[in-house]
């Protein structure tokens, strides 16, 4: 399974972290690349950089508009999950939505143009309370993957971290693979 994300929209400079913020948990939780518009172009550098720390090929992608990709998407065979409060709730989609085929996650900013309901194959509330895209994104690719997106190895950190009762534990290495 190859799971994407978009994220639509971004309210200028108020959102750089949060944007940031949905591409590290992409990367940290399994999907392979993220496309947004591009308003901070130092993303890429700083997501490169944690590749090249931490380990993966997770790619950000600039795009000029959301809607060329969901249908370039849906043309490959992906389906669009559309996180929206207003949307089914995850307990009763997520058998539908898992381990099936090829993902491609929506997530907006503010208000999410209407059309984007439509091309969905699935809305999916995670919950009907609003909160937060980087929060529903976690929750969705966690239910989605069950967990197994930890078990994931990140080929070619210069740092793997060996989870420890106490303490930091931290094999080092000079180069990547
Ligand atoms: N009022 C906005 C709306 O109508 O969509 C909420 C925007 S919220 C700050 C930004 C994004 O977080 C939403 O577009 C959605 O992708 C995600 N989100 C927030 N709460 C959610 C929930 N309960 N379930 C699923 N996604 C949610």
């Amino acid at each position: 399974m190859v799971i994407e994300v978009v994220r639509i929209g971004q309210r200028l400079v108020r959102d750089d972290r949060v944007t940031t913020h949905v591409a590290l948990v992409s990367r940290a939780f399994g999907a392979e690349t993220i496309f947004m518009t591009e308003v901070n172009p130092e993303i890429k550098d700083t997501l490169g950089k944690i590749n090249e720390t931490w380990g993966g090929n997770f790619t950000v992608e600039f795009i000029e508009n959301w809607k060329p990709i969901i249908k370039k998407k849906k043309e490959d065979g992906f389906k669009i999950v559309h996180l929206s409060m207003y949307g089914e709730k995850i307990n009763d989609i997520q058998d539908k939505i898992r381990g099936r085929e090829n993902l491609l996650i929506v997530v907006g900013a503010e208000k999410v143009p209407r059309e984007i309901y439509e091309l969905a194959d699935y809305n999916v509330g995670i919950g009907s309370q609003p909160h937060s895209e980087i929060s529903a994104l976690a929750i969705l690719l966690d239910r989605i993957q069950e967990g197994q997106q930890f078990e994931k190895e990140f080929l070619g950190a210069k740092r793997k971290i060996i989870p420890t009762k106490t303490g930091k534990n931290v094999q080092v290495k000079e180069t990547r693979d």
